[in-house]
C-alpha cells in the first residue's frame, strides 16, 4: 500500500474504526472482520474431510443424511462464540458472511460437491421480527460466494405460534418439533440434494426437524453443515 493510502486508510480508521469481531484489536485490514491472531486461533473441527465424525454421528438413526459437518467447535467463553454472538445478537451480518465464506472454502474441498442447493435453517417469524434477518441466512449468502450454488429461501417455512422448547429431553423436544417446519414450495427441492445450513448445532432437533420434512420431497437427498459445533 502507498504511503498516500495508507494514510487515508488512517484518516477513515480514525472516524469509522473497524475493529477485530474476535478481540476488538484494531489491527485488521479493511474488509476483514478478523484480525490474523484470531483466524489462528479458530478451533477447526477437520470434519468436513472426516466421513463418520461426531456431527454425522449426531444424526445416525435419526435423520437419513449423506454427509454432516461443522466448520469449528463451539465452546463457553471461546472465539467461536464471540463471533456467533455478535453474529446473532449484535446485528454483525459482516461476521457472519465472512464465516459463511470460510465454511464455503471448507466445502468447496470436501465430497460435498454434489449438493446442488443451499437452505438456511429457517428462524422462527418472533426473532426474525427482532433481528431483522436470520443468521443461517448470513452464512448460506456467505458460502455461497465462494462456493457456487444457489441459496434457497423460500422452500422450507417455519411455521408461526410454534416455539422450540430447549429446556427438556431430546425425546420431548421432538414432539415439540413436530410442525414446526413445512415445506412451501416443493418443486424447488424435488430431486435435489440439499445442504442444510444452521450457525450452531447442539441436539440437532430443529435441524432433524426441518430435514425430515425436506426428505419427505420425492428425489431428495439431505447434507447439513454448521458453522458450529457444541461439545
Ligand atoms: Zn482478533
Amino acid at each position: 500500500m502507498s504511503t498516500v493510502s495508507s494514510a487515508v486508510t488512517d484518516f477513515i480508521h480514525l472516524f469509522y474504526p473497524h475493529v477485530c469481531a474476535g478481540c476488538s484489536s484494531d489491527i485488521i485490514t479493511i474488509n476483514q472482520e478478523l484480525c490474523l491472531r484470531c483466524v489462528s486461533q479458530l478451533p477447526s473441527t477437520n470434519f468436513f474431510e472426516q466421513r463418520g465424525n461426531p456431527v454425522e454421528k449426531n444424526f445416525y438413526g435419526r435423520l437419513n443424511i449423506v454427509n454432516a459437518a461443522s466448520g469449528y467447535f463451539f465452546t463457553k467463553y471461546s472465539l467461536i462464540e464471540a463471533l456467533v454472538y455478535e453474529l446473532k445478537y449484535k446485528g454483525n451480518k459482516a461476521v457472519g458472511l465472512e464465516m459463511g465464506k470460510r465454511l464455503g472454502t471448507l466445502l468447496l474441498s470436501s465430497p460435498y460437491d454434489e449438493v446442488d442447493l443451499i437452505v438456511p435453517l429457517p428462524l422462527n417469524a418472533r426473532r426474525l421480527k427482532k433481528r431483522g434477518y436470520n443468521q443461517a441466512t448470513i452464512l448460506a449468502e456467505g458460502i455461497a460466494t465462494v462456493w457456487d450454488k444457489p441459496v434457497v429461501t423460500d422452500a422450507v417455512i417455519r411455521n408461526v405460534n410454534t416455539e422450540t422448547q430447549t429446556h427438556k429431553g431430546r425425546v420431548t423436544r421432538w414432539e415439540n418439533m413436530d410442525g414446526v417446519f413445512a415445506v412451501a414450495k416443493p418443486s424447488l427441492l424435488q430431486d435435489k440434494h440439499i445442504l442444510l445450513v444452521d450457525d450452531v448445532v447442539t441436539t440437532g432437533a430443529s435441524l432433524e426437524a426441518c430435514g425430515a420434512e425436506i426428505l419427505k420431497v420425492p428425489g431428495t437427498k439431505l447434507s447439513i453443515a454448521t458453522l458450529a459445533y457444541t461439545i
